[in-house]
Parts: structure tokens; C-alpha cells; sequence
């Protein structure tokens, strides 16, 4: 009955609480997490799912599910761990060897827990049949943010906010409600737009609606009038941080208490670059984290690749530029629909699993010790999912959420986002990419 009890929890949470392991383990399903976001509308799992399922309904209503990369199956005929390691792959293979036992005992808690297997094929269902689901969605292309943000107009582009009215009407058949009284017309680039209010409210940019959670809101930059101003990348990349310093409360006492940072970090696989544009590490030392972070402190947590070298210029330098002090750890490991690895565990240059650093940044007096105190009860723990489209995290924020010092309300921001939560604030040069509707049914 216990397992039934935590099978009935996740249906609710999107969180499964493994209870037979020292490390904590979870297995979550982030489309339902990503729901307690709205109450209209919903995540539509098989447009989060893409991935790594095909939408195959058979006519005996039978999912077929496929792995679709066919790529990181070659990659793993391949790819094979390199006879002779240098100094810096000895030391990510030692790294990858400390955290292995536990990675493996978490996937065989997984692997042990039948019901929440048999669940785990039917994830990327819409409730509704294919043919029921309303749409919120209207037809054509999404929009590149990043591509709008270079265009010589981008300055003037405009967004509509439309609030709903409470006495609703069915006139207009697909909208997220039935009438919207207020409208607000606003700049979508390099203005911090925000919806206020418990609801969700829908937005409309160049003919694609989007959805906006309740009290969330998202500064995105566009890269055009920066190229103009800047002669240099580096310039270039400072004048965007320019942009996050429009974010730094005057009052630090207003400051975010959590901080989640997913950088486009520099990778070697030329099939990222054609997904987003990525910088060099030194850039994101000027990011102004001590300036962002509530003056009761902040945890800040920042995803990395497996890289080596990476991983000592966060140590080294990144954390210490910012004012982080270390905590703990928070292992991703990525499943298939049969709840197998997605890349075997000791594949060298593609392991199965990324990794979420957590750090406090110091408040002020008092404050320091509270953190410190927070810092040394902080544990490792491991996540697995199925992941979504590429590159796209898992929305970790809330389990983090008693080891947040400060207001029982915390103030939370991501940088460099793609999506929105309800509550927290999105910053990047596409926050709203998974915001369009199309990733949307109705309630
Ligand atoms: N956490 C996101 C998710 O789960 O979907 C993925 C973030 S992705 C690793 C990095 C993001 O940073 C991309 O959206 C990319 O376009 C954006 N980016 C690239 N260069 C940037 C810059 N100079 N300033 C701000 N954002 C940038």
C-alpha cells in the first residue's frame, strides 16, 4: 500500500519519493510538475515528450514508443572510453567513478519499481484522445526569438497581454478562456513584462498566442541593438548582462532568494551550435549574482556539463567571482520510456546524466551563519526523467525549495530561460520559446 500511496502522489505531483535508498531519488515527470503552473490550460505531454517518444497511437490505442535519435545510436557504436586517458579525462573518469554506485542504485530503484515503470510508458498521453484535445494553438511556424531579436525592428515589436474576465462567454472557441477585458500592449524585447496576477493570461505576438503563468514575468534582450552599440563580443555579451542589471533590486532586501542558471555553455558538439548560440566561459564572470541575490543570502544553483575543465573553472573561479560557497549536488539521469538509460552509464563524452551545482551566496550579519548552517544539511540527491526537447532541464526549483533561505515566499529567477513557472521571473533571448501555445491544450 506504500507504493500505491507514493504511485498516487506522483499522479498528483509529478514526483515519485524512492523510500528504499540512502540518497534521496525521485523520479519525476516534469509535464506534471510544469502544471501546478496553470490551472486552464495544460502542458501537452506528447509535445514535451517528442523526443523520445513517437505519437504512434495504433488502432488498438496501443503507444508505440521509439527512441528517435538515431544519431546517439551510432554515437554509441562509436564512442568507446579512450585506451590512454590524459591528466584532465583521468580526473573526469575519477569523478565519474565516485558518483557510478550511486547512479546505478538509483536506476535500480527505478528498475525495481514496477507500477511506476507501467506508468512511465503511458507519460507522453494527452488525457484526451488526439482527436478530443483542444488546442490552444493557432497554425504556422514558431517564431526564432533569436532570429526576431537580430532584425532591425525588433525594438518596436510589440506583445498583447490579455487578462480574462471572470463572466465568461463561449464566443471565441480555442482561446485560453471565453472573454479577456483588459488588454495591454507592451514591448517584448529588453522590457521586463509581467503578469500580476493568480491567473494565468494569454499573449499574443506576431499572430501565436502564448501562455504567461500566474505572477511570473520575463525580460528577454534582443541582440540587435547591442550590435550596433558593441564593436567587440565581449562588449557584446557585457552589454546583455547591461540588460540583467535592469533585474538588480534597488533594495536588496527585494533580491531573489533562488537563483537557477543553465548558461549556454561552449560545447564540441556541432549539432549544439545550430540549436543556440553558445560563449566562452570567462563571460559569465561578470554576471552579477551577489547583486541579484536577497540580502538574507540566495541559493543559487548552476548546471554543468561533465566536462573537466569546466568543472575547475566553476571550483576555481566561477563560484568564487560570484561569492558561492558549494553545497551540494543534484544529479539528472535521463531515461527511456522502458526506464532504460538513454546512453550507457560509462560512455566517455555522452554520459546518461548531468549534473545541477548548489551554492549559497552569502547574505549579510547574521544571515552568513543561518546559510552555513542550511549549506551542511544540504545532501545530494538524484533526479530521473524522461527528458524533453533538446537541452531542456527538468524544473528542479521546487525540491530545492526548503534549503531557499529567507522569505517563506521566496523570489526566484532563471537565467538564461526558455520557459516560465508560475512565481518566478525568466530571463534570456528566448524566455518565451516554450511558452507558445503549441506546447498547450485546453484544460
Ligand atoms: N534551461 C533551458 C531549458 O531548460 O530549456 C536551456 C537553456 S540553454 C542551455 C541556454 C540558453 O541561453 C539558450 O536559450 C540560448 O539561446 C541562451 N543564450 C545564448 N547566448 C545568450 C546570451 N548572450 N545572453 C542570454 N542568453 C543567451
Amino acid at each position: 500500500s506504500e507504493t500505491r500511496d507514493q504511485l498516487t502522489a506522483f499522479l498528483q505531483s509529478g514526483i515519485y519519493r524512492f523510500s528504499n535508498s540512502a540518497v534521496p531519488v525521485i523520479f519525476m515527470d516534469p509535464v506534471r510538475v510544469l502544471n501546478r503552473s496553470y490551472s486552464r490550460v495544460r502542458v501537452s505531454p506528447s509535445t514535451y515528450y517528442s523526443r523520445f517518444f513517437s505519437s504512434n497511437v495504433a488502432a488498438d490505442g496501443v503507444l508505440r514508443e521509439t527512441e528517435l535519435s538515431s544519431s546517439s545510436k551510432k554515437r554509441k557504436r562509436k564512442e568507446k572510453k579512450p585506451l590512454t586517458l590524459n591528466e584532465r579525462e583521468q580526473a573526469a573518469d575519477q569523478r565519474h567513478q565516485q558518483v557510478r554506485p550511486m547512479l546505478l542504485k538509483a536506476h535500480e530503484c527505478l528498475i525495481g519499481a514496477a507500477e511506476l515503470l507501467g506508468v512511465l510508458r503511458s507519460l507522453s498521453w494527452d488525457s484526451s484522445s488526439t482527436a478530443e484535445r483542444r488546442e490552444v494553438t493557432v497554425g504556422g511556424t514558431e517564431p526564432s526569438f533569436l532570429e526576431l531579436g537580430k532584425v532591425w525592428q525588433a525594438p518596436l515589436y510589440e506583445i498583447t497581454l490579455k487578462f480574462p474576465r471572470t463572466c465568461a462567454s463561449n464566443e471565441n472557441e480555442g482561446d485560453i478562456v471565453d472573454q479577456w477585458c483588459d488588454q495591454r500592449v507592451v514591448p517584448v524585447f529588453d522590457n521586463l513584462v509581467v503578469n500580476e496576477i493568480g491567473d494565468e493570461v494569454e499573449a499574443e505576438f506576431l499572430s501565436r498566442k502564448y501562455v504567461i503563468p500566474r505572477q511570473s514575468c520575463f525580460y528577454m534582450f534582443c541582440l540587435l541593438l547591442h550590435i550596433f552599440a558593441c564593436l567587440s563580443l565581449y562588449t557584446h555579451f557585457k552589454s546583455d548582462l547591461g540588460k540583467i542589471h535592469n533585474l538588480i533590486p534597488a533594495d536588496p532586501g527585494s533580491g531573489f532568494n533562488l537563483i537557477l542558471i543553465d548558461p549556454p555553455w561552449e560545447n564540441a558538439s556541432a549539432h549544439q551550435k545550430l540549436k543556440y548560440p553558445t560563449l566562452p566561459n570567462r563571460y559569465f564572470l561578470s554576471l552579477p549574482i551577489k547583486k541579484l541575490a536577497h540580502s538574507d543570502g540566495a541559493l543559487v544553483g548552476l548546471w554543468v556539463t561533465n566536462r573537466e575543465r569546466l568543472r575547475n573553472f566553476v571550483e576555481e573561479e566561477l563560484f568564487p567571482s560570484w561569492g558561492v560557497t558549494y553545497a551540494a549536488s543534484l544529479f539528472w539521469l535521463k531515461v527511456k520510456a522502458d526506464g532504460s538509460l538513454t546512453s550507457y552509464l560509462d560512455l566517455f563524452h555522452h554520459r546518461p546524466y548531468e549534473c545541477l551545482l548548489w551554492g549559497y551566496c552569502n547574505g549579510k550579519g547574521e544571515s552568513c551563519e543561518l546559510l552555513s548552517g542550511m549549506r551542511g544539511t544540504m545532501e545530494d540527491q538524484i533526479v530521473i526523467s524522461i527528458p524533453g526537447d533538446y537541452s531542456r532541464k527538468p524544473p528542479v526549483g521546487e525540491l530545492l525549495q526548503k534549503y531557499v533561505p529567507g522569505a517563506h515566499l521566496p523570489r526566484c529567477i532563471e537565467l538564461f530561460a526558455r520557459e516560465m513557472v508560475a512565481g518566478w521571473t525568466s530571463w534570456g533571448n528566448e524566455p518565451l520559446r516554450f511558452q507558445d501555445s503549441h506546447y498547450f491544450s485546453l484544460n
